[in-house]
């Protein structure tokens, strides 16, 4: 497995391939594996010839300072796993490769995508996604891309990148990976003390009610119901509770609205934020 820091090494390794013949399937992670990454490099290798991850925790789209100094790192403990997975490349970049000081850094629009939930709640975010995943999908130009369905809403900005900036790349959405317990797993997760991570699966099971729910209630019931079931669980506050759209991620009001509704949800327990959805159809 190599492992490279500058970009210059990781186009002459991708060229090289290439030239080979060879497809690339990409992974791009923040790094501090767990079984959620580790199950979007077996989707990977089944489908490429070679597999590329990169580990780089991006500084631009962290709308909060703490939460990127808190961020959990263990390159070490990441490249084991890697290696075991039989990862070809990583590339685990210093933040300066990526951005050089005198850079000017783009803006970019997704009309409607970024202006809600997770855009809504932590503005600059997608900006920084789409900066850091736009370079790094022109160092690596893989042939396919793999993202987690655990961060739904960043799926459908890659994909509206991907089109607007006309790349010939396949943007590949994964299911989520849970805990026994359906809690997502996370990174964020490490963070979590011991009473907090018992108490962090009603995340998912208040998904799981609500969705038991749709027959029978309408779209604003069933967000009261998730609302109260959050703030009352100990340590626990709601950011939001939305259904939208799976293909357009237009909020829904009524059930009639959509074919395929899916539910999004972020709490914090504690200082930890949490995020997850759920198809609703
Ligand atoms: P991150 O390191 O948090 O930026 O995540 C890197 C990639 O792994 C993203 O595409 C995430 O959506 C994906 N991912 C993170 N957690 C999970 C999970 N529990 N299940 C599936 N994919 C995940």
């Amino acid at each position: 497995m190599q492992v490279l820091e500058k970009i210059k090494d990781t186009k002459d390794f991708i060229q090289a391939k290439k030239q080979e013949g060879k497809s690339i399937g990409f992974v791009p992670t923040m790094g501090a594996l767990h079984e959620g990454h580790l199950s979007l490099m077996d989707y990977a290798n089944n489908e490429n010839d070679i597999v590329v991850v990169s580990v780089f925790v991006n500084p631009a789209q962290f709308n909060n300072p703490d939460d990127l100094k808190k961020y959990p790192r263990d390159l070490k403990g990441d490249l084991h796993k890697m290696e075991k997975k039989g990862i070809d490349m990583v590339f685990s970049p210093p933040v300066n490769e990526i951005y050089p000081d005198n850079e000017i850094k783009k803006t970019y629009h997704f009309g409607h995508l970024d202006k809600i939930m997770e855009g809504l709640y932590r503005p600059g975010h997608f900006n920084g996604v789409a900066l850091v995943v736009h370079k790094l999908f022109e160092i690596i130009s893989p042939h396919r891309a793999y993202f987690g369905e655990k961060d739904y809403q960043q799926l459908a900005v890659i994909k509206k990148l991907v089109e607007q900036e006309n790349l010939q790349i396949e943007v590949i959405g994964c299911p989520i990976v849970r805990e026994s317990d359906g809690l997502a797993m996370s990174s964020r997760n490490k963070r979590l003390s011991e009473e907090e991570r018992e108490v962090a699966p009603v995340l998912y099971q208040t998904l799981k009610k609500a969705y038991e729910m749709k027959r029978e209630k309408t779209v604003n019931e069933v967000k009261r119901f998730v609302e109260q079931e959050i703030n009352n669980t100990n340590g626990m506050e709601l950011e939001y509770f939305e259904i939208a759209d799976s293909k357009t991620l237009t909020p829904v009001e009524e059930w009639k609205q959509s074919e395929s509704p899916r539910a999004f949800i972020a709490a914090y327990l504690g200082n930890v934020r949490l995020i997850d959805n759920m198809a609703f159809y």
